[in-house]
């Protein structure tokens, strides 16, 4: 990112009364955590801020209920139809802003935050630097270019960004800079042991009912690629457990630890019948090439894309592809 394109991101901002904030649809601790975070630091310096991401049945992930600044939400009905200022976070396209995508025509000037390698560049400015580890850093960098401060709520946002896209501090974005950041923000007086624990390690109990039966359809499928590990949770497995779309996340973590595959796929009925397909790679394949292709995208090891095909013809064109 240009010194320049900061300059006039902070100009930008700084100028403007009200600011509109959005992240990608289904936002993960990335892209909510970015948004409600610059949202937050804005609000304390006295801007109107509204945060929002583009779905019909606006609801915020039962996992990321737990961030501060849920109070600057506000649904795509209730969303400024045409900001002054509008600020994307996680956003590689603005297919990926849902229903609030006509709104980046509209809005007067558009800043995209963002590290997704993919990123079209579909700002009038673009804070954009696929090196860094999450969203979330380049959110704290224009935190601290605006010369706003950081203060533990904030911090609590951010810090679920960049665990939630460092993989807690497991995946190949882990680097010296990522834990200096770590340190900064947990010096503010967060609870990582409350945050690790909102996200990672509590479910309701029908989860562990779905796990079982998920698991108990795993295919592994060696030849394929440098192996593809992959199962599916469909719509009535979740009924049947009551268990809503927003808890099924984390399966794929589970799956992904087999060593005979490179790849990983877990297919996902959403509440609209459409697959939701989230893919993993070890580094063999690409896995956001393999995406784009079936029009989604994402990271080299982790992405995804929606598919209308049946299951069998979905995970049919998965194979074919790898
Ligand atoms: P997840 O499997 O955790 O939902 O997504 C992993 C990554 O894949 C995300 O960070 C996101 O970049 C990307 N991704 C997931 N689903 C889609 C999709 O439908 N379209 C696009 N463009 N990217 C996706
Ligand atoms: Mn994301
Ligand atoms: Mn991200």
């Amino acid at each position: 990112v240009s010194a320049r394109d900061w300059d006039r991101a902070v100009e930008l901002i700084s100028s403007a009364d009200e600011i509109a904030l959005a992240c990608h649809v289904s936002p993960d601790g990335d892209a909510l955590g970015s948004a409600l975070a610059v949202g937050l630091a804005l609000r304390a310096a006295g801007k109107r801020v509204a945060v929002s991401f583009g779905e019909r049945r606006f609801r915020v992930p039962r996992l990321l209920r737990f961030l501060p600044g849920q109070e600057l939400l506000a649904e795509p009905a209730d969303y400024p139809a045409a900001p002054e200022v509008m600020v994307t976070f996680d956003v590689p396209t603005v297919e990926r802003l849902g229903t609030l995508t006509d709104t980046t025509y509209k809005a007067r000037e558009l800043i995209v935050v963002d590290h997704h390698p993919s990123n079209t560049g579909f700002g009038t400015v673009n804070l954009v630097d696929p090196g860094a580890a999450a969203t979330a850093v380049l959110a704290e960098e224009l935190i601290d270019r605006l010369g706003l401060p950081v203060d533990k709520a904030i911090a609590t946002c951010l810090y679920v960004g960049l665990v939630t896209d460092t993989g807690s501090f497991k995946h190949s974005s882990t680097t010296p800079q990522a834990h200096a950041m770590a340190a900064r923000l947990v010096a503010t007086g967060l609870n990582p042991e409350e945050i690790a624990r909102e996200l990672w390690d509590r479910s309701p109990f029908g989860y562990l009912k779905v796990l079982g039966a998920v698991l108990g359809r795993v295919r592994l499928e060696p030849e394929v690629g440098g192996g593809l590990v992959w199962t599916y949770v469909t719509r009535a497995d979740r009924a049947a457990h009551g268990l809503p779309y927003d808890e099924i996340e984390g399966i794929i973590d589970v799956v992904r630890r087999t060593d005979e595959a490179d790849v990983t796929a877990v297919l996902k009925e959403d509440d609209d019948g459409l697959w939701q397909v989230s893919t993993r790679s070890k580094g063999g394949v690409d896995v956001s090439r393999v995406c784009a292709v079936l029009g989604g995208g994402g990271h080299a090891k982790a992405a995804g894309f929606t598919s209308r095909l049946p299951l069998e013809e979905t995970i049919a064109s998965l194979r074919a592809l790898l």
